[in-house]
């Protein structure tokens, strides 16, 4: 099933989808399938698997010289796609780049995933600083725009070379987003045009960056609604869970950090303090927002899943999880929230539905 039809069947009632990052080469593949396993019981409706171009390294040899070395560290997206849909009957969501492959590597990776049966696709950039020369008689997606534009055509029928009677495939698009704009956009007006265009080159969904304050993502989505993006904004959201996260977070992901949860991070005397308190910090964004009426979020568990599990299980023991259908008996749980009065004018009959979500079913 599309992403997009999952948001609009679970409208009413709080989903959770979860991103993971495939072993590093070599990895036991165990280590994964144990993470997937402890977050299928919260019913995740899909799975993204991230992507990862091949990186240069440099081994220095005996002679004190250094070999340069191009290699994937991650690899195994598909695979593990394909694991998560025949083995565990979800949907997943492999992420395709633009850096590190050419538009005809691409497409191949495409015609694949569609005979595996994959519906959804993230489309990203990757980090650019992964490109690769391009060889002759090849080509490459620049930005993300390029590659929506590449699956959109997919959509039509029309491959790179112009194939008589060729199948359009009927992947649905999803694209990145950033609440606190991307690091190289001058500024979040020019982000938000790069969005609008995404979707008016085909994408039918987003998924937001990380971020600690709701109020940066509520206030994305108002701009971009303002500017005419009317696809699905789903907000992504990564709890914290060692000290180092201070600077990493903001160094990888540039995202800011309210002072309240840095000094409480600082105030936590171990790593056992520092995860309890990421776990609340997630505890109310995710209540926050489906406050707000977000009812679908999206989690960056990575592969470390026990922080995930327990924020889940708090939900849950509040009454408030994946497996919660809001009934005529327990008709809402926020009181004055915005989900409870629309539940309780609807009796119980989980018809609300969440800001979010339009009709968009590409
Ligand atoms: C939900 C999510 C999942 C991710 N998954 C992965 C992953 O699996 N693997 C990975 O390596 N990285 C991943 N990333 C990181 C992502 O690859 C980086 O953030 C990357 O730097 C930008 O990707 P993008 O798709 O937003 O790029 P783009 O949309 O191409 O934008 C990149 C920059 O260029 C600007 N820009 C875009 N189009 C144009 C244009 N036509 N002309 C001029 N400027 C333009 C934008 O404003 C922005 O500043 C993910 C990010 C998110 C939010």
């Amino acid at each position: 099933m599309k992403v997009t039809e999952h948001l609009v069947q679970n409208a009413g009632q709080l989903r959770v989808s979860v991103e993971i990052i495939p072993p590093k080469r070599g990895a036991r593949f165990q280590r994964i399938q144990d993470a997937i396993e402890s977050v299928i019981p919260f019913n995740p409706p899909f799975i993204d698997v991230t992507s990862h171009s091949a990186e240069v390294m440099w081994e220095e040899m005996k002679d004190g010289t250094y070999r340069k070395i191009v290699k994937r560290k991650s690899p195994g997206t598909f695979g593990l796609c394909a694991a998560i849909k025949y083995k565990y009957n979800v949907d997943p969501v492999p992420h395709i780049l633009c850096s590190g492959f050419t538009r005809e590597e691409t497409e191949d990776a495409l015609i694949e995933l569609n005979y595996l049966g994959v519906e959804n696709l993230l489309l990203i950039r990757g980090d650019s600083k992964y490109d690769k020369p391009i060889r002759e008689g090849r080509s490459a997606n620049k930005y993300a725009l390029d590659l929506v534009c590449q699956v959109s055509a997919m959509n039509q029928g029309k491959y790179l070379d112009e194939l008589i009677d060729a199948d359009a495939t009927h992947f649905c698009i999803g694209v990145a987003a950033y609440p606190e704009k991307h690091f190289e956009a001058p500024n979040v007006n020019f982000d938000i045009d790069i969005l609008k265009r995404k979707q008016d080159a085909g994408a039918h969904y987003a998924v937001t960056q990380l971020f600690y304050n709701n109020d940066h993502f509520l206030d994305f989505v108002a701009r971009a609604r303002a500017a005419g993006i009317t696809m699905p904004i789903i907000p992504g959201l990564k709890i914290f869970t060692t000290r180092e996260h201070l600077t990493v977070l903001p160094k990888i992901f540039h995202t800011d950090l309210p002072d309240e949860l840095v000094d409480r991070i600082m105030a936590a005397r171990d790593d056992r303090e520092v995860r309890q308190v990421g776990i609340e910090w997630a505890h109310r964004q995710s209540i926050g927002l489906m406050e707000a009426g977000y009812m679908h979020l999206h989690y960056y568990i990575m592969q470390n899943t026990s922080p995930f599990v327990q924020l889940m299980e708090r939900l849950r023991g509040a009454g408030i999880g994946s497996i919660y259908l809001p009934s005529a008996k327990n008709p809402g749980l926020w009181p004055g929230s915005q989900v409870q009065r629309e539940l309780i004018v609807d009796q119980g009959r989980c018809s609300l539905v969440c800001p979010e979500v339009v009709s968009v079913i590409p």
